[in-house]
């Protein structure tokens, strides 16, 4: 029999675990996650209004239901009080860290730290109700909002803010954000490119979607489609599309909804301006194509006015203390799965999804990656099985006091989010914080 840790239940953790148990009949899997409750960013970074993608945790439920596989929630992995690595590493016969990109990238541009400057994670742990959440009045007194970047995150978080409560309420958002985004004044977003529409990192679906939520128009600047210079003919099929889409919008009368979305192209943020102790406005350059895929400034400067600001500038992965990493990449060192340590292949340890190979591809991505690594993982399973590990991990671990919430545990919190839903008349509401989560998790 091989133990296997893998540390995080998100989409990578699963499909890892999926993989293993499917692959070898003679391996046990535990599945370790910091919170008590799994499925990563499917739960914690999904929009809630995608309930289509948000079902996948369906399959990622009966993965973690296999009579091989344990779910071990609340078991923090690596940093102050939790379990080292090394530790981890003797009480299994190898140990993947599926452990995904934890925090945000930086502008390192002034002003990024006023308040009403929030990275897009922020935002998206809040409206999902992240235990480590807070609400920080993301919407207080917030006419207009700039989003930063122009990626999927750009387009959740636009498409969010001009969400209306007959729309959110159907959805698992907890009640208090649902609340505050009912009730904002915001009437304007716009979401900013330093690039052209040609290099937008959104996909078409994503995009489309926009122009046809309730309420709202989108607004496309002709003159900045035009800067640029690429051949919509010669592009990839998912950037052309992008294209086709942007200027059937650009070619619109302006209607006259109750809210917008501007996208705008070709400015780069070079400051966040102040207005009384917070930020006020983002003030851009204007940038132009250099014909290599890049843009170059242009030395003119545009003021867009902003309460909120939310930089959603892609994720990047943290140092797992004990791990090797690449501070450049954000991701750990790995050859075809198996973590280097100083360039050599370290025995029993791996890695899979966005701290693999960074924070990019969709959620199917990670079952391709998880593949590469488990394969890594069962060649070397003859030389890994002969180390001596503890019949039963948990007793180990409650031994340096971590007691774990079993998968009984996260079915307690499932029955009381649909509880909560129904006292609200609503569907499941989701639970929001740390208390109420392990209080529920501990109803037999
Ligand atoms: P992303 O796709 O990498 O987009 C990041 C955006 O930020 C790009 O437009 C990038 O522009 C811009 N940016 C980076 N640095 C900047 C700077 N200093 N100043 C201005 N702009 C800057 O990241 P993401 O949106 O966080 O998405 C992460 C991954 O999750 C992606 O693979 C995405 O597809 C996926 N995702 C998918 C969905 C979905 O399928 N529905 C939803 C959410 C996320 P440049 O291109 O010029 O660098």
């Amino acid at each position: 029999m091989l133990r296997v840790a893998v540390v995080g239940s998100g989409p990578s953790g699963c499909y890892t675990a999926q993989n293993l148990v499917q692959r070898d009949p003679g391996v046990h899997v535990d599945v370790l996650d910091r919170l008590p409750c799994p499925y990563g960013l499917v739960r914690y970074g999904v929009a809630p209004d995608h309930e289509k993608i948000k079902s996948l945790q369906g399959s990622l439920r009966s993965v973690l239901e296999h009579e091989r596989v344990r779910f071990l929630g609340g078991v923090r992995v690596g940093g102050p009080g939790g379990l080292p690595v090394e530790r981890l590493r003797e009480l299994y016969h190898a140990v993947v860290y599926c452990v995904g990109a934890a925090t945000d990238r930086r502008l390192g541009i002034p002003g990024e730290e006023l308040p009403g400057s929030w990275s897009a994670t922020e935002f998206v742990s809040w409206y999902s109700a992240h235990p480590d959440a807070a609400d920080a009045g993301f919407l207080r007194g917030v006419r207009s909002a700039v989003v930063i970047g122009v990626g999927n995150v750009a387009v959740d978080v636009s498409r969010m803010l001009v969400r209306g409560a007959a729309e959110l309420r159907p959805t698992d958002i907890p009640q208090a954000a649902l609340d505050t985004l009912a009730a904002s004044g915001l009437s304007e977003v716009h979401m900013v490119g330093r690039r052209g529409p040609a290099q937008a990192r959104f996909t078409t679906k994503e995009l489309r979607e926009l122009g046809g939520l309730p309420g709202c128009e989108v607004v496309v600047d002709k003159a900045e489609l035009a800067l640029d210079t690429a051949d919509p003919g010669a592009l990839p099929s998912g950037q052309r599309r992008n294209v086709e889409v942007l200027r059937g919008w650009a070619a619109e009368p302006a209607a006259t909804a109750a809210r917008r979305i501007r996208l705008r192209f070709f400015l780069r943020p070079v400051e966040l301006l102040e207005v009384a102790g917070r930020v006020g406005a983002v003030r851009f350059e204007r940038t132009e194509p250099d014909d290599r895929g890049g843009v170059t400034g242009t030395g003119r400067y545009e003021d867009v006015p902003a309460q909120l600001v939310l930089r959603s500038v892609g994720y990047r992965g943290v140092p797992l203390p004990g791990l090797p990493f690449d501070p450049v990449s954000g991701t750990i060192p790995h050859q075809e799965g198996r973590v280097l340590r100083d360039g050599t292949p370290s025995p029993g340890e791996y890695v899979a999804g966005w701290i693999k190979r960074g924070p990019t591809g969709v959620i199917g991505t990670n079952r391709p990656c998880a593949k590469e690594t488990v394969t890594s993982l069962l060649a070397d399973a003859p030389a890994l099985g002969r180390g001596d590990v503890p019949t039963d991990p948990v007793a180990a671990l409650r031994a340096t006091g971590v007691e774990p919430v079993p998968w009984n545990g996260w079915l307690a919190i499932e029955r009381a989010e649909a509880e909560l839903g129904a006292r609200l008349g609503r569907g499941v509401v989701k639970l929001s914080d740390w208390d109420t989560l392990l209080g529920a998790a501990r109803v037999p």
